[in-house]
């Protein structure tokens, strides 16, 4: 059993079971996480019997990086070897005094977007809390984090359990104690497990929006044609009533298809009334896909649209594509991610094909 990833509930109740007394678990908590220890015999205020106990069931298994590459803009990409031998990758993305993580919550995807390397190659693998943890924990730059955010590989609420915890470890005062603001899940909302998750963690939410037409939504995006986006808008207005949590919109530009000033007027209209804001992301061609960024002049045509109805609207730079670090370029390049087949050298991905940040 691995102790990392494991919350305080779950270290309090096998505190009990090996007959430790229940404050115990907070003592493992404050050793796994704040005290960033990776040793049983390191817990001091444990006395040597209850260490012994623990040691017979449990191990700390957390790793470093296998592999770390810089970009020339500082962003730098991190992969980390999973206990079932895939790579899953982060993106530790510096901006002025912010430090942004971006990391991974699945191996792959199945959630299928267009425009996704990763979801083209289907999912193989959920990740567990402890695994998506480790991809903050084992960076050199673990201390100057300010901003996490879930849009790495992976449809996080695909893999809920596992998410929820991360996500609690994160900001719990017995976690690493994260600021909620500081946390962002990007997800494309499916309602039922986005509601279950939003009753367990306070964090901040971006919704993959991608169009605001329902029937080319479903196109884009296959795995929301369980679902109605008229349902997901209400639960989010519903809920932005009755919290305060941020709630933003993500929107890939793809020539032609979802980049009309039609698009823009419908997107306004969808989130209208919300404190939110629209961020837009230059999609970036990937080999196998015959998709078209939107020009620059036309993703600004765009901005400016949806601002001039009332909404705010930004567009995202670009970050460490030359090191295939920028959105979506995740571990799509491993061996051990590609069937054996990695990357040719200067080969093409997509900055748009995980959860843009
Ligand atoms: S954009 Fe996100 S949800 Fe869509 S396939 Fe890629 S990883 Fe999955």
């Amino acid at each position: 059993m691995n102790l990392y990833g494991m919350t305080l509930e779950g270290l309090q109740a096998l505190a009990a079971k090996l007959d430790m007394p229940r404050y115990r678990g907070e003592q493992i908590a404050r050793w796994l996480y704040s005290g960033h220890f990776d040793s049983i015999d390191g817990m001091t205020n444990l006395s040597r019997a209850d260490r012994g106990r623990l040691k017979e069931v449990a191990e700390i298994r957390v790793s470093a990086p296998v592999e770390e590459r810089v970009s020339a803009d500082g962003t730098k990409k991190y992969a980390f070897l999973t206990d079932g031998g895939d790579v899953v990758e982060a993106a530790m993305i510096p901006d002025g005094d912010r430090r942004t993580l971006c990391l991974s919550s699945q191996v792959g995807c199945r959630v299928g977007c267009r425009f996704c390397a990763t979801g083209a190659m289907r999912l193989r693998g959920n990740l567990s809390a402890g695994e998506i943890l480790n991809q903050y924990r084992s960076i050199p730059e673990r201390d100057q984090i300010t901003n996490i955010v879930y849009m790495g590989m992976g449809e996080p609420l695909d893999n809920l359990p596992a998410v929820v915890d991360s996500a609690r470890l994160f900001t719990a005062p017995t976690g690493y104690g994260l600021s909620t603001r500081r946390v962002t899940l990007s997800t494309v909302g499916k309602p039922e497990p986005l509601a279950r998750f939003l009753d367990r963690c306070d964090v901040r939410l971006a919704i993959s929006l991608h169009t605001p037409f329902e029937e080319e939504r479903r196109g884009l995006i296959p795995g929301t044609r369980g679902y109605d986006l008229a349902e997901l808008m209400q639960m989010l207005r519903r809920r932005a009533r009755e919290d305060s949590r941020r709630v933003s919109f993500e929107y890939v530009m793809l020539k032609g298809i979802n980049d009309s000033l039609r698009h823009a007027d419908a997107t306004a209209n969808l989130v209208r009334g919300m404190r939110t804001r629209v961020n837009l992301i230059p999609f970036h061609p990937w080999e196998g896909n015959e998709m078209e960024p939107s020009s620059s002049a036309q993703i600004e045509r765009f901005r400016a649209r949806i601002e001039a109805r009332g909404v705010a609207a930004t567009v995202r730079r670009s970050r460490g594509l030359d090191i295939d670090a920028a959105c979506g370029l995740l571990a799509t390049q491993h061996p051990a991610t590609t069937g054996g087949t990695p990357a040719t050298t200067g080969e093409r991905r997509t900055s748009a094909d995980r959860h843009p940040a």
